[in-house]
């Protein structure tokens, strides 16, 4: 069975199309790369995976289970990190996960024992009761990635999970998506940096203006292309046209 399936996805925002009849495929175990530039749809279709975002027409396949008609049973399989920090500044990082684990209905000793757990990961463990505004960035990357694991999800997805961050924070938080890969998770990662597609995933999906430009193996993109920034230009430039 297929991680992800989304069927001929669209969304608009008023007349605005953001997502434009997007299909594609996730397989179980793999480091999916998402890659557009600002403004390509990237967060719309994260959004729309997640049922953050409704969206009009298609539909979207978590494990088999469907966003429009299994909501809560394909909820259950993601976990996410967005892009901007939707928490409360002033609450701490160990609230913070007790309340998200509750919306999952976690029992409280469980989520206890997994918050230990996931802090003690993510090497958080001594800013459990700091309060996120608080925190550093790359902390605070790391905190929204604790409270995406709070699930244990099959399905990790991560918006940007490096924005903002400087060369060492990502470096160590690029080691901390691969560790929960080798340990069986199935990722899917949005980025602007194709650094940071090229160094984590394996197959890519290039989109622009909602609609998918290439899906395949990065190695496809190299066999034509010098680089992989080489062939993403070469892409939107062609899309341009
Ligand atoms: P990306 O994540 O790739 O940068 P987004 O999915 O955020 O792109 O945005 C895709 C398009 O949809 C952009 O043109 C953006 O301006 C528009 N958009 C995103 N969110 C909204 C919203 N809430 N209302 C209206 N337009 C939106
Ligand atoms: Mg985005």
């Amino acid at each position: 069975m297929h991680a992800l399936e989304i069927k001929d996805l669209s969304k608009f925002y008023g007349d605005s199309c953001a997502v434009d009849n997007l299909n594609l495929t996730i397989e179980n175990g793999e480091i999916f790369g998402l890659l557009g530039p600002n403004g390509a749809g990237k967060s719309t279709t994260i959004n729309a995976i997640c049922g953050i975002n409704n969206f009009q027409e298609g539909d979207i396949l978590v494990y088999g289970k469907s966003i429009k008609k299994e909501p809560v049973e394909a909820k259950k399989l993601i976990g996410i990190s967005p892009q901007d920090y939707n928490v409360d500044l002033f609450l701490p990082i160990k609230k913070i996960l007790m309340y998200c684990g509750g919306y999952y209905g976690i029992p409280k000793k469980e989520r206890k024992k997994r918050i230990r757990e996931i802090l003690n990961l993510l090497n958080l463990s001594e800013h459990a009761n700091k309060k996120f505004q608080q925190l550093s960035g790359g902390m605070k990357r790391r905190a929204m990635l604790a409270r995406a694991l709070i699930c244990k999800p099959k399905l990790l997805i991560l918006d940007e999970p490096t924005a903002a961050l400087d060369v060492e924070l990502r470096y160590e938080l690029w080691e901390h998506i691969k560790n929960l890969n080798a340990q069986g998770m199935t990722i899917i990662l949005t980025s602007h940096y194709i650094e940071e597609i090229e160094r984590l995933c394996s197959r890519v999906a290039i989109i622009n203006h909602g609609k998918l430009l290439f899906i395949g193996h990065k190695n496809t993109l190299l066999e034509k292309h010098k680089t992989l920034e080489e062939a993403f230009i070469h892409y939107l430039k062609k899309d341009e046209h």
